[in-house]
């Protein structure tokens, strides 16, 4: 098919299948990608508001036992640096949160085999009885398989006894490219494709809410975008689980594949990327920017590409700030960064749920 006629099938709201994604990805001019993509973004979510998430990135342990060769953030049980926190400790660091205004809590951490499971059930259930001014959005699908792989239970089991402890939502780290070929390459312990998309199939069925994540700009090809971007959308049709769609840039920095990729992705990739996921994705109600991943001023661009949540303040980061790349904000400033990029900002909580819109120059 012509080009002209995809752009065309897209406008009248035509789903695009895998060849007509790709030719938009290779051929579309850049800003004709970001009006296209915006049109989309237009059509779902008509308001000219922009939405962010006060939240903070802590992480209970950095051991783990995968060794993707695009983490600068692991240690091995009794290496230098090495730390797991007690439940006693995190709950601290929550309260802290809380404190400071925190309303979503992204807990993740390496697969640390030492962790018997009830470890991960007294964080979910301390946090929702000591904390209840957070929401627990807890473990990506590594640390879940890690859960069932160190205990006599399933990933639905698992799922299960998380969700009776109260966890609701899951982030959706771990996917990296979705192609059984570059994982091979870069996370050849972590699973496959299926082990990603599984437990998300799983925790959907069960009822909870989670994101999906793309992190690119290393081993993978365009067709490897292409399908991640195929299969998160099939899984979408089934139960409509996923609340967001979040792509960024590998980040080279102490990684063992700085010696293959030693910089990151340019910032058109990330808009030409982040334009095809809202087209491709018709089925996503919300395609997140990343401020922190790929620069404020991107952040603000990407709003233009098709993104209309701005992601989270992130207070506390640990895994990219391993890598050498450090990226401060506050609430003040993301309004101000949303505002000035012609948005209402809206605080949302975890589940998109408005908390608090922000007309005109207030601030917090
Ligand atoms: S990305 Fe996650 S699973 Fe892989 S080595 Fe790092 S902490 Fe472990």
């Amino acid at each position: 098919m012509k080009l002209l006629d995809i752009i065309e099938e897209v406008k009248i709201g035509k789903r695009i299948n895998r060849e007509e994604g790709l030719s938009l990805l290779q051929k579309v001019e850049l800003l004709d990608f970001g009006e296209l993509a915006n049109e989309i973004r237009y059509r779902k979510n008509p308001k000219q508001q922009v939405t962010f998430v006060v939240d903070t990135n802590p992480n209970y342990t950095n051991i783990c036992n995968i060794d993707c060769i695009f983490c600068a953030f692991y240690r091995h049980p009794g290496e230098a640096g090495e730390y797991t926190y007690s439940v006693d400790e995190m709950i601290r660091n929550f309260k802290t949160a809380a404190a400071n205004g925190v309303t979503t809590v992204l807990l993740q951490g390496g697969v640390n085999p030492a962790l018997p499971f009830d470890y991960y059930l007294e964080l979910v259930k301390r946090t929702i009885e000591e904390v209840p001014e957070v929401h627990p959005h807890f473990f990506s699908t590594s640390e879940i398989i890690g859960m069932s792989q160190a205990s006599e239970f399933t990933i639905q089991e698992v799922l299960r006894k998380l969700w009776d402890a109260g966890l609701r939502t899951i982030p959706g780290g771990g996917a990296e490219i979705l192609s059984d070929r570059v994982k091979k390459k870069i996370s050849h312990l972590k699973g496959t494709s299926d082990d990603w998309l599984n437990v998300m199939l799983e925790a959907h069925k069960i009822g909870y809410k989670t994101t999906a994540t793309m992190m690119y700009g290393h081993l993978e090809t365009d067709e490897d975008i292409i399908e991640h971007l195929e299969v998160i959308r099939q899984l979408q049709d089934e139960y409509h689980g996923f609340t967001a769609f979040i792509p960024w840039s590998f980040k080279p920095g102490n990684t063992p594949l700085h010696k293959i990729i030693p910089t990151y992705a340019s910032s058109t990739r990330y808009l030409q990327i982040l334009a095809l996921s809202r087209i491709y994705l018709d089925n996503f109600d919300h395609i997140q920017a990343s401020w922190f991943s790929e620069g404020k001023k991107i952040g603000q661009v990407a709003l233009h590409f098709g993104a209309d949540d701005f992601g989270g303040t992130l207070y506390e980061e640990n895994v990219h700030a391993e890598a050498d790349f450090v990226n401060k904000t506050t609430v003040a400033e993301v309004i101000q960064l949303i505002q000035d990029s012609g948005f209402t900002p809206v605080q949302r909580d975890t589940l998109y749920n408005t908390l608090k819109i922000f007309e005109k120059a207030e601030a917090m």
